[in-house]
């Protein structure tokens, strides 16, 4: 059974599909790739902006090298599959990677060798004292 909402088979966004319409496709040109709008990547997009980002993303996935996220802006030209007389509009694209921070409960651990104490994670548990003065050190917990 079918909840309605579904990945669009066509343009692969995520929605009702009873009441779908795919956005319009936007034809989005890296001209370091190249400067043929034969070989702009088509996307399906609300605006513009949005037609950018999304080929950021994809870009960013497909080269696997995540270079706009890591802080590579990059100029793209944009404009509409179905106006193809209309004048692309340039675009930069920026990126962020977000820090993220995982809290878990510390571990009193003590090293074997030096006796020295630390809060560490439970998978710190059996491994090195990196710090430490002494060969063969490892933590155990306390
Ligand atoms: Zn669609
Ligand atoms: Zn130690």
């Amino acid at each position: 059974m079918s909840s309605g909402h579904e990945r669009c088979p066509i343009c692969s966004d995520w929605a009702w599909m009873e009441r779908h319409r795919c956005a319009p496709i936007w034809l989005v040109l890296d001209p370091e790739q190249s400067g043929e709008w034969e070989d702009a990547v088509k996307v399906y997009a609300t605006d513009p902006e949005q037609a950018a980002e999304k080929w950021a993303q994809d870009e960013d996935v497909e080269s696997g090298e995540y270079s706009i996220v890591g802080g590579t802006d990059m100029a793209v030209q944009v404009r509409r599959l179905d106006e193809p007389d209309a004048a692309p509009v340039w675009w930069v694209v920026t990126g962020e990677s977000i820090p993220t921070y995982r809290a878990s409960e510390a571990w009193r651990v003590q090293c074997n060798r030096c006796r020295e104490y630390e809060d560490l994670t439970p998978e710190r548990i059996g491994q090195q004292h990196e710090a430490c003065r002494y060969e063969g050190s490892r933590w155990e917990a306390a």
